[in-house]
């Protein structure tokens, strides 16, 4: 019976793949629609000289639950980074992690400078506080940014400066901090409670694998949606296909237009430099400004944690850029004075290897965002999902395309 309705889907990132998934799990028709040559969306590695690029810095928590449903981590050969951060302040590098999770650091995370005793008394405290468990603590969350939150909560400007918003600005992509509080607790509680990881070959093994059990002759790559309607969708290249549904399956600013809403914020955008460097000892550990100057929010020697991002002999270090660059050469050469003085004479053996901007990298959400606030189903026939219909995240994504083929399963039934 499913098999006779046909759903076309408009996009192939984390979001469409997963509503392919479970629309062909489930036995119904589908084809997906995706404008560029490969799917993955936002999360694709390019390959230059033995090194793996991903297009932008991005970590897999390995406890979002969504992501341990749909993918397989052991093929995927995931690599942990150390948890906590070093974070470069008044001169120095400082560990500050949490204990609990790593008992050696408690010391050096106790002495850090960035902030007060009270400071990391309450950091311990708000672990319970996003505990999903905690449901009455909700509300202290409720209508905040992460910012109000914090100097509401009683941290000091010392600790926020130095590290929650070098830490969180490089998860929201914005380090003012104007993201909702509610997603920092869901984030405050998976960084607290799980790894960061990457893959070993790369972030591209996220839609490799969620792709495999799709038949390839379902997805049209280089096919461009110019609009939809409840009979089915119009190609840029002038053909029609007829459905039963259509699930818009795009970034947020593409979906509004394709659905003919009001336009919505820029999103935040993003840029990521990366460096190779002779081989050395380096920690698998995220390094953050702390001290707000110079062009650097966050690096990380990717490498470090999973040897399959650089060739033999070398190291990869993935350079996170918040503040809006303009030319770009001129970004690199004030991030390598920024490393100098951060690493020393050592900077003058790196070499350059690509830079990336991202302008469309994360949906703005801020302190009225609330998940589950938009409708799945936009008009009769017509559905929607993508990372901004949650706090957007790999999980996010995923979440939201399994959740929307439900809704075009029942109501397709
Ligand atoms: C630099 C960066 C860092 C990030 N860091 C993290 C992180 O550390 N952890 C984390 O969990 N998340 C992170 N994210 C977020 C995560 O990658 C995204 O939330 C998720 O990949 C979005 O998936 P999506 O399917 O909703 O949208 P997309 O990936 O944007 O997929 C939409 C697809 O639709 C296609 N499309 C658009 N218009 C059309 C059209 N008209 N016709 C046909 N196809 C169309 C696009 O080509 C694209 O393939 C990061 C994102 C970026 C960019």
């Amino acid at each position: 019976m499913m098999k006779e309705k046909f759903v076309a889907i408009i996009g192939g990132g984390l979001s469409g793949l997963c509503c392919a998934r479970k629309l062909h799990a489930e036995g119904c028709s589908w084809k997906i629609f995706e404008a560029d040559s490969a799917v993955g969306g936002r999360v694709k590695t390019d390959e230059l000289d033995g090194f793996l690029l991903d297009r932008g810095f991005q970590v897999l928590l390995d406890n979002y639950v969504e992501c341990r449903e749909q993918l397989n981590y052991a093929d995927m050969d995931l690599r942990a980074f150390e948890p906590g951060a070093l974070v470069r302040y008044q001169g120095r590098f400082h560990e500050f992690s949490d204990p609990l999770r790593k008992p050696s650091s408690i010391f050096r995370t106790l002495f850090a400078p960035m902030g007060s005793w009270r400071d990391k008394i309450k950091l311990s405290r708000l672990r319970r506080l996003t505990d999903p468990r905690q449901e009455s603590s909700r509300t202290q969350f409720a209508g905040l940014t992460t910012r109000e939150f914090l100097i509401k909560y009683g941290f000091s400007k010392r600790l926020i400066e130095s590290f929650f918003q070098p830490f969180f600005g490089g998860v929201f992509l914005e380090s003012d901090l104007r993201t909702s509080a509610g997603k920092f607790r869901f984030l405050f509680h998976q960084f607290g409670t799980g790894n960061a990881t990457i893959p070993n070959l790369g972030m591209g093994e996220i839609p490799r694998q969620l792709v495999k059990p799709l038949p390839p002759e379902n997805i049209c790559l280089g096919v461009k949606v110019e609009s939809v309607s409840r009979q089915g969708v119009h190609l840029a290249n002038g053909d029609d296909v007829d459905a039963d549904a259509v699930v818009v399956a795009t970034d947020q600013t593409t979906a509004v237009r394709l659905l003919g809403e009001p336009e919505v914020d820029q999103p935040h955008g993003v840029w990521c430099v990366y460096f190779a460097a002779p081989r050395d000892e380096r920690r698998p550990i995220l390094v953050l400004n702390g001290e707000g100057t110079g062009p650097i929010n966050s690096l990380c020697w990717l490498s470090a944690a999973a040897d399959g991002y650089a060739p033999e002999g070398q190291d990869l270090a993935s350079v996170t850029v918040l503040q809006d660059a303009g030319d770009s050469g001129e970004m690199v050469e004030s991030c390598l004075t920024q490393l100098q003085d951060w690493y020393g004479d050592e900077v003058t053996q790196w070499r350059h290897l690509r830079t990336y901007h991202v302008p469309n990298a994360l949906p703005k959400q801020g302190s009225t965002f609330e998940t589950g606030s938009r409708n799945i189903q936009h008009s009769s026939g017509i559905f929607r999902c993508g990372d901004y219909m949650e706090y957007a995240s790999l999980n996010g994504a995923m979440v939201s395309g399994r959740e929307c083929a439900e809704e075009v399963l029942r109501q397709l039934g």
